[in-house]
């Protein structure tokens, strides 16, 4: 994919801190961490966000997603960890190339910080929104 950052990590036409890699999918260190270990796990192929991208590559990237926080956690002892996806510009995505944060958390007021509100009950009817996206 031209001017992807991540494409071009891959090709080796840009530097990165590379922690993993295998045929399909690549980790590297996050330029602007904000955590110490703060990593990105990316499929090889181009694919703009999670739900473009490959049931099977989904699967294989979860298992590494495993692999890679277990050996944050046995080497950099954080006390938890987030993981997150980002999708859309709205949703806080910059790069459109799928990738996987792992942010590790060392206390409260490091690594990845939540400022969310609880919408109004009163608009939102779980019972109505539970039949428009029940899945059967
Ligand atoms: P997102 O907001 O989910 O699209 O996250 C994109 C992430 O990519 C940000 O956390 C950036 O700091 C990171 N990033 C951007 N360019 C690079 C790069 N060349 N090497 C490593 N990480 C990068
Ligand atoms: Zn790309």
């Amino acid at each position: 994919m031209n001017n992807c950052i991540f494409c071009k990590i891959i090709n080796r036409e840009i530097p990165a801190y590379i922690i993993y890699e295998d045929d399909d999918v690549l980790a590297f260190l996050d330029i602007e961490p904000i955590s110490k270990g703060h990593t990105l796990i990316i499929p090889k192929k181009h694919y703009q966000n999670l739900t473009e991208t490959s049931d099977e590559l989904i699967m294989k990237m979860g298992v590494i997603n495993k692999k890679i926080a277990l050996n944050i956690l046995n080497k950099l002892k954080p006390q938890g960890l987030n993981y997150l996806i980002n999708q859309e510009a709205i949703a806080g995505q910059v790069i459109f190339h799928y990738h996987q944060h792992i942010i590790p958390k060392y206390d409260a007021k490091n690594g990845l910080t939540i400022n969310q509100n609880i919408i109004n009950n009163d608009s939102y009817n779980l019972e109505t929104i539970k039949k428009e996206i029940c899945i059967k």
